[in-house]
């Protein structure tokens, strides 16, 4: 309502009066004592679940106030009625990119991805429904569930299911702005009465184990009112919807997708967290994960997929007769042995029975999770290794480590953002956080392991970089995906080196942040647990190993990207980010019945959101109608952007300068008042060259002046003076074909008396990459030269052999130039596991300047260059000069490739978008490297290492195959014994994952 109110078009005399308005307010929530009304689609229903109670005793409880809604009315509303549904992708297609002579395949949206198409083929090939013609489509539906806490302080939860249509583009979807979501039901917890009713029918207080079957149980419950037979009926038989368009089509919802971590990921798919066999795509045994990314292990995968088969259905309700007719112990060897070597739990799958018969597999839709899997899953347990190894190498080394990342400079508007002060400490890091420490820490970690670790472990931390830069592309083609198989073999062989041969050389124990924290949790559970817990916050011995679920997921990442389109799509953190709109409304709720009340918001928030969608439609519709006398309307975005206003906008240049300069300065004053410093020492000779070849149209030298110096007495500038500005914002094409602007500063701050340092903290945001060229001035694909810019100016100034009389305004860079490291040539990249290094070049070498002049449009991007700690700052390259930092510059600089996935695909090359001759040519596909095993005790691997490259990983490339599993003879073990540890588990997993600072936004 405020939007209304706050809408431009909004006439205070016309409308209601400002006096009313909160009377108005109050009329509008009060408006239909029950939110849950048909259209809504909302019902508050009660799920029965049965509770398995010893030998022939069996109870049910009945969860009331489950709030769920009805998924076929979420799909009318919005197909019929949300004008956002007219940009919905109703037809998939085939994505193909050409550069050159190569055609390849595009990845990026749900709808064009494998998985959609099958579906949208094999409905086409169904028969159609009787007497009817109607065009038949596909919604791709995608969920998302999660529980989390609602406020900072108090206990309250929830656990919504929120619903995404994948028809719409991802770029709209994963945006928490748009608010494309739709809450679909409310999962409750395990009400508290139920232990009373255990209690009552059994004697004594209930086992944890049953407390979590019911918990299960409950979860599949919800998933079965989710689910109805009416969404059953139109999955089958589709809905006939008028679409936005006004055609009549059958609609048919499927399942595309369900985003989850772990934890619920093992809910859903009825397996037990940790067990066994951890995985609920795969029956990889744990002991095997460690050989991740090697050709047994991908087969595993392919081979050994779990399914929905009879033999899952038969063994589960053999199991469920045992426990609930014959009486059997929930924890008892019989239960046990039948489900624990596939790490089953005893809960009938709703997902299976109500979709089952129609060709659906719940085990398929069950997609990666980058945030909790990778970046606060693998990444963290890295990174905390590593500081654990750090303490054991002295206190001096983890200072070293916290300072270097402090001193890593930030990058873009939030790409990079000011490290936290104590990273060994880990206190308060968002998720986010955890991204810029992996995206920088191949610089910061350089040779603090000692002269044997130190090259392995960079190795390691690059290779790392590179897969998480891949694993997040947004837009990926083959050549793309064929590198990302090749980074996934190495990262495991790169992993299994770390864990075998160097974590074991260092005497590793918890961090004092951890054994702290580790103490504290104890001491929370021992409040409510009978058993004794050691809560002593004395430091114990930890090891690094990789038998870990997160760790198998990372193989998976090819294969979804093929079934589902980019990871962006589908990211757990689309989800966390919509968490906030309901801790908002949480806010605003009396704390009382909360979640009716959240839905009650809710619901108003949907209905407006269509309104202003309509709105928009009409005025849109409106403005194309009114007559050409009319004046013409601004274009609201561009007015809402004021500080346009004064820019020069001009769409053919790649860049934008304010048309008014922040200092004029006399180009005589320069030269008078700064003639001592090295940075002046060639400023004239060098910028009447620049000038003179931009008058003329030459092509401007980078390596020595052009003209004579006789040539300059033909220049003339406008009032003798320089124009400068503090900010250029270079507009680029991204590598997934988007528009995205870095902003540039200066680094010297200029006045019209005199130059001095910037003292606002902009000045590491001055860095710029170009286009490096050869020796025969021919374009290096893919290569850059780097520069500081100095100073961003204009010019007036005019040729007096030229033909114009007028004054032509010239923008120009004056810059720094960053030269090769000398002793590293050209041995970086992926070859060699490791990062360009730059260096300030030294004054007057072999008589060239390391100074210049640039054209604003021929910068590429900004770049991000972190200092390589290893080597001390130095002022030897410059003395006294203005062009260093006060303190001296370093030695040499890393570029960081990893910064965002723009500047890794520019450095890579094969960019959809980078289609600028030097970023044309694709690199050459990484080599796929050897797997190296480990070898397993008990296992042979010979028969492993002969297949190895042939037909393993890149396996990952075809189609799903079905495989018969070969499961049932499997060894029958009864050591696991962990079955009450999975689910309880949630709270901690919130608490783990850092609960409120997940939700954190990325930078893209
Ligand atoms: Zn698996």
């Amino acid at each position: 309502m405020y939007k209304v109110r706050e809408h431009e078009d909004y006439k205070e005399s016309e409308c209601i009066p400002s006096e009313q308005w909160n009377k108005v307010a109050r009329d509008l929530e009060n408006f239909d004592p029950s939110p849950l009304t048909a259209n809504e689609g909302w019902k508050t229903s009660s799920a029965k679940i049965s509770i398995p109670l010893g030998p022939k005793k069996q109870g049910n409880q009945i969860p009331k106030n489950l709030h769920h809604r009805s998924l076929i009315d979420v799909i009318k509303k919005v197909v019929e009625h949300d004008p956002r549904a007219k940009n919905f992708h109703l037809f998939p297609y085939e994505e193909y990119v050409k550069k050159g002579d190569q055609v390849e395949r595009v990845y990026g949206e749900l709808y064009s991805s494998n998985s959609f198409l099958e579906e949208f083929r094999n409905l086409q090939a169904q028969p159609p429904e009787p007497g009817c013609d109607l065009e038949r489509v596909v919604l791709g539906l995608q969920f998302w569930s999660d529980a989390t806490v609602l406020a900072n302080f108090g206990s309250h939860k929830l656990w919504p299911v929120y619903m995404y249509f994948g028809n719409e583009s991802k770029y709209i979807r994963s945006k928490a702005t748009e608010e494309t979501g739709w809450d679909v039901g409310y999962i409750p917890q395990l009400p508290e009465e139920i232990q009373d009713f255990m209690k009552h029918v059994s004697g004594k207080p209930a086992k944890q184990a049953l407390l979590t079957h019911c918990r299960r149980e409950l979860y599949q419950a919800v998933l079965m009112l989710l689910f109805d037979d009416q969404f059953a009926e139109a999955y089958e038989h589709g809905i006939v919807l008028t679409c936005q368009d006004g055609i009549k089509r059958r609609v048919f919802p499927r399942v595309s997708t369900w985003s989850a971590d772990y934890p619920e990921k093992a809910l859903l798919s009825t397996i037990r967290e940790n067990g066994r066999c951890p995985c609920p795509r795969c029956f990889v045994q744990k002991e095997n994960i460690h050989k991740f990314g090697s050709a047994s292990d991908q087969r595993t995968r392919t081979t050994r997929k779990r399914r929905d088969n009879d033999w899952r259905r038969n063994l589960i309700r053999k199991c469920r007769h045992h426990l609930y007719n014959l009486g059997h112990a929930l924890t008892g060897a019989f239960v046990k042995k039948l489900l624990d070597p596939f790490s089953l739990t005893p809960n009938e799958n709703a997902l299976s029975a109500r979709l089952h018969h129609l060709g659906f597999d719940f085990h398929d839709i069950l997609v990666v999770d980058l945030l909790h899997e990778v970046e606060i899953g693998e990444w963290k347990g890295l990174l905390s290794h590593l500081i654990r190894m750090l303490y054991s190498c002295g206190d001096n080394a983890v200072e070293e480590m916290n300072a270097r990342f402090r001193a890593v400079p930030t990058f873009g508007t939030d790409t990079i953002r000011q490290c936290p002060k104590n990273v060994a400490e880990g206190k308060h890091r968002a998720a986010r956080d955890f991204e810029d420490l992996l995206q920088t820490s191949h610089a910061v970690f350089e040779d603090m392991f000692g002269p044997e670790h130190s090259e392995s472990i960079s190795e390691l931390l690059y290779v790392a970089a590179e897969w998480h830069c891949l694993a997040k592309l947004r837009m990926h083609t083959d050549s793309t995906l064929q590198d990302l198989v090749a980074v996934t073999v190495e990262l495991g062989n790169q992993l299994r080196k770390f864990a075998e041969k160097i974590a074991p050389d260092f005497v590793t124990k918890e961090t004092p942040a951890e054994a702290a924290a580790r103490a504290r949790r104890h001491a929370a559970t021992q409040k409510t647990s009978t058993e004794p817990i050691s809560t002593s916050s004395a430091r114990k011995a930890k090891m690094y190993h990789l038998n870990r679920y997160k760790l198998h997921a990372l193989g998976d990442y090819v294969d979804m990207i093929c079934e589902f389109g980019t990871t962006d799509s589908y990211n757990t953190q689309i989800g966390e980010a919509r968490h906030r709109l309901k801790k908002q409304a949480y806010r605003k709720t009396n704390k009382r019945d909360f979640e009716l009340q959240i839905i009650k918001r809710g619901n108003i928030q949907e209905s407006l959101l269509i309104i202003e969608q309509r709105v928009k439609e009409w005025k849109k519709k409106f403005s194309t109608h009114r007559t050409p006398s009319s004046p013409p309307t601004v274009d609201a975005e561009a007015k809402s952007n004021e500080q346009n206003s004064e820019l020069e906008i001009d769409d053919s240049k790649r860049y934008t300068l304010a048309r008014n300069p922040d200092a004029s300065i006399s180009i005589g004053t320069i030269q008078e008042k700064y003639s001592e410093d090295p940075c002046m020492r060639h400023f004239n000779v060098m910028l009447f060259d620049y000038i003179l070849c931009n008058l003329r149209g030459v092509r401007y030298q980078v390596d020595g002046p052009r003209y004579p110096s006789h040539e300059a007495t033909k220049l003339r500038i406008r009032g003798d003076k320089i124009h400068t500005h503090n900010t250029l914002r270079l507009h680029y094409t991204t590598y997934d074909v988007r528009r995205a602007t870095d902003f540039i500063k200066s680094y010297l701050k200029f006045s019209s008396t005199k130059i001095q340092h910037q003292t606002d903290g902009n000045q590491n945001r001055s860095t710029i990459m170009l286009s490096a060229y050869d020796k025969d001035d021919n374009p290096k694909p893919n290569s850059f030269w780097y520069a500081r810019v100095l100073g961003i100016f204009h010019v007036y100034a005019r040729d007096i052999d030229g033909s114009s009389e007028d004054f032509k305004r010239i923008d120009i860079l004056w810059v720094r130039w960053f030269g090769q490291d000398p002793d590293q040539q050209d041995r970086f990249g992926w070859k060699y596991k490791r990062t360009e290094r730059v260096g300030f070049q030294e004054d007057d070498l072999e008589g060239m300047s390391p100074f210049g002049f640039v054209d604003p449009s021929d910068v590429v991007r900004a770049a991000h260059l972190i200092p390589a700690f290893a080597q001390r700052r130095t002022t030897e390259l410059l003395q006294d000069s203005l062009a260093q930092d006060k303190e001296g510059d370093f030695a040499f600089y890393c570029v960081n490739r990893f910064v965002d996935r723009d500047m890794y695909m520019r450095h890579r090359g094969g960019g959809v978008g980078h289609t600028d001759q030097t970023q044309f040519t694709d690199s050459e596909p990484y080599e796929l490297g050897e797997s190296t095993m480990v070898p397993a005790e008990g296992l042979s691997d010979e028969q492993d290492h002969e297949d190895e490259m042939d037909d393993g990983v890149l396996a990952a490339f075809d189609r799903r195959t079905e495989v018969e599993e070969d499961v049932e003879e499997e060894d029958v073990d009864e050591e696991d014994d962990d079955v009450n540890k999975d689910i309880n588990g949630d709270d901690e997993e919130l608490s783990e994952s850092g609960g409120e600072f997940i939700d954190d936004l990325y930078e893209d």
